[in-house]
């Protein structure tokens, strides 16, 4: 196993957590084989690459570009390839079904009610994730409990009879402080937008800044209400029921 580069840089405490995370990782590979993670590259995500490089590489990492991703999001992605010298796979929506949606609702047609919202994260980020991890025996997400109620519910390991895999969320019980305290200590790239009040970032026209003291994700799909707040790819309220990129 490679060691930890960043450990003589972080606390005791962040150090012991990060050890376990990677370990966490690696039991997902022995346990359940093929193990994919689809990255936002947000902030948990850049954690989640970056102990899965180093210590988990069997692990299939890519990205879903929904075509709406802010300039910023596709530029880090460009740096993290230079950082690590790696390519990060990257899938696509149907052009088609695309077209279809906005010959009936335009293009940005999403704001004009919850139907028409989730019917356009199914066509740009559901269908593309679904087709990216049919086949894997289980998939890494970025969840942390302190992000909402709803992700506070989530478990570390858990089957997910939506994908029919095992769900596996190896920043469960990270803080925020924790995951931004790893990604300066090892010096990773990171979207710019965040020191801008950017704390969650997803499509541009449905992301916006945060007041200080707002909830982390306030600024994603601000018009609606907080229950309606996921893209599909997690749950909503209850585990069971469905949900990020
Ligand atoms: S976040 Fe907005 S633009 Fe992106 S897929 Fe969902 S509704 Fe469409």
């Amino acid at each position: 196993m490679t060691t930890v580069a960043a450990a003589d840089e972080l606390d005791s405490a962040l150090a012991q957590k990060v050890r376990a995370t990677a370990q966490f990782l690696q039991g997902a590979v022995l346990d359940y084989g093929r193990v994919v993670y689809a990255t936002s590259l947000g902030s948990e995500s850049l954690v989640l690459t970056d102990l899965i490089f180093q210590h988990a590489p069997q692990i299939d990492v890519f990205t879903v570009d929904t075509g709406r991703l802010p300039e910023a999001t596709l530029e880090l992605l460009e740096r993290i390839e230079r950082h690590y010298g790696r390519r990060i796979r990257v899938v696509y929506p149907q052009s088609q079904t695309i077209q279809n949606y906005v010959a009936d609702h335009g293009v940005n047609g999403f704001y004009r009610g919850l139907a028409e919202r989730q019917a356009c994260c199914s066509i740009r980020k559901l269908e593309p994730f679904k087709r990216a991890i049919a086949g894997y025996g289980a998939w890494v997400t970025g969840v942390r409990q302190e992000q909402s109620s709803a992700r506070a519910l989530a478990q570390p390991s858990e089957f997910d009879a939506r994908f029919g895999m095992q769900k596996i969320s190896p920043l469960l019980l990270w803080t925020s402080d924790e995951v931004w305290t790893y990604i300066r200590a090892r010096r990773l790239p990171y979207n710019p937008m965040h020191d801008v009040g950017y704390p969650s970032i997803g499509c541009a026209p449905c992301t916006r800044a945060i007041e200080p003291g707002q909830d982390s994700r306030a600024g994603r799909w601000w018009w609606e209400s907080p229950e309606s707040r996921e893209c599909g790819l997690q749950p909503r309220k209850l585990p069971g029921s469905i949900s990020d990129l």
